[in-house]
């Protein structure tokens, strides 16, 4: 099945109260778990590429292992760009082969998002074969490689500019801002309560700004951005293997389910795989101080990435046998 947009896949996803995970590739290990996750259980899947992978792997480097992972699979498989910074970006991968990308203009005032994502959309759209877009109006906390944004200086989406976004913009679907944040330390302490165990609970999402957006826009996606859960069985693995990383804490799953359950058809998730790789060869390190063959520690860390797909694709996303 060649590469495809995700028109039809939100689409699908909208009326079937589930959610496709996208989910962001720098080597070959990841992309082969994710995409090996996704056609065992029959489930479309977004393989996502920001700046941070172009400058690790190359563009060129991504594309053909995603080429390859098509390849090898049966199932339907978007190659998108993951916070496009402006036009040039979005045409450079447009040109090269990407079905989907996202221009990122949130952080400038609206009527400059409008004209931005405009230009790109009308760009992807006369592209053979076409090209969809997603942008993003608010802003989230946190870091994502290039993307820093100071707790405190987010903004939730305000409901009453969506329609005249989407409608002037042409987009094919939309990011906003409901409390998801960017990272493995989605919010300070002090934002947060403690379960019994200690782990930071966040505050919840902000269910009432994504009702009144699906509202406004009946039938059009949505995208969650900032939306891993931070996996705490991987956050206690790295820690007790050498690891220091406390107070880490994403989105819970249920949250998510939640989500995925109303206009929200993508859901982008990154931190939990540089959780479950890191965890896998801190792991390995520590139980075999005398292996040194990266094959042996990146098993554990490939294996890892495919039971944190899979456990996302079933039970977080929803997205199984809808291929
Ligand atoms: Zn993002």
């Amino acid at each position: 099945m060649p590469l495809v947009n995700s028109k039809e896949m939100f689409e699908k996803a909208y009326k079937g109260g589930y959610a496709i995970g996208a989910f962001n590739v720098n080597n070959m290990e990841v992309v082969q778990a994710i995409t090996e996750a996704a056609n065992e259980l029959n489930s479309p899947v977004i393989l996502q590429v920001s700046a941070g992978a172009r400058k690790y792997a190359k563009p060129v480097y991504l594309k053909k292992l995603v080429e390859a992972a098509v390849e090898d699979t049966d199932i339907p498989v978007v190659l998108h760009l993951d916070h496009g910074a402006d036009f040039e970006i979005c045409k450079d991968c447009i040109d090269n082969g990407f079905t989907s990308v996202m221009i990122d203009a949130s952080s400038k005032p609206f009527e400059e998002n409008i004209a931005i994502t405009k230009k790109v959309v009308e760009y992807a759209h006369a592209h053979k074969p076409y090209v969809t877009v997603e942008a993003e109006l608010g802003t989230l906390a946190g870091v994502e490689d290039d993307v820093k944004v100071e707790f405190g200086k987010s903004s939730y989406t305000n409901p009453d500019q969506v329609e005249e976004f989407v409608k002037r913009t042409g987009v094919d679907s939309l990011a906003i801002a409901i409390g998801t944040s960017h990272g493995a330390y989605k919010f300070r302490p002090e934002q947060c309560t403690r379960n019994k165990d200690g782990v930071l609970v966040p505050p919840p999402l902000r269910f009432d700004i994504l009702e009144e957006v699906s509202k406004r826009l009946p039938g059009f996606p949505i995208v969650l951005h900032g939306a891993s859960s931070v996996t705490q069985e991987f956050v206690k693995i790295i820690n007790e293997n050498g690891g220091k990383m406390p107070d880490a804490v994403g989105i819970p799953e249920d949250q998510l389910r939640k989500a995925a359950s109303m206009a929200v058809c993508k859901i982008n998730i990154d931190s939990d795989l540089r959780l479950a790789v890191t965890a896998g060869v801190r792991k390995h390190m520590v139980d075999h101080p005398d292996h040194f063959d990266p094959r042996q520690y990146m098993t554990d860390a490939r294996n890892n990435c495919r039971e944190l797909v899979k456990h996302k694709i079933i039970d977080v996303l929803g997205s199984q046998d809808k291929k």
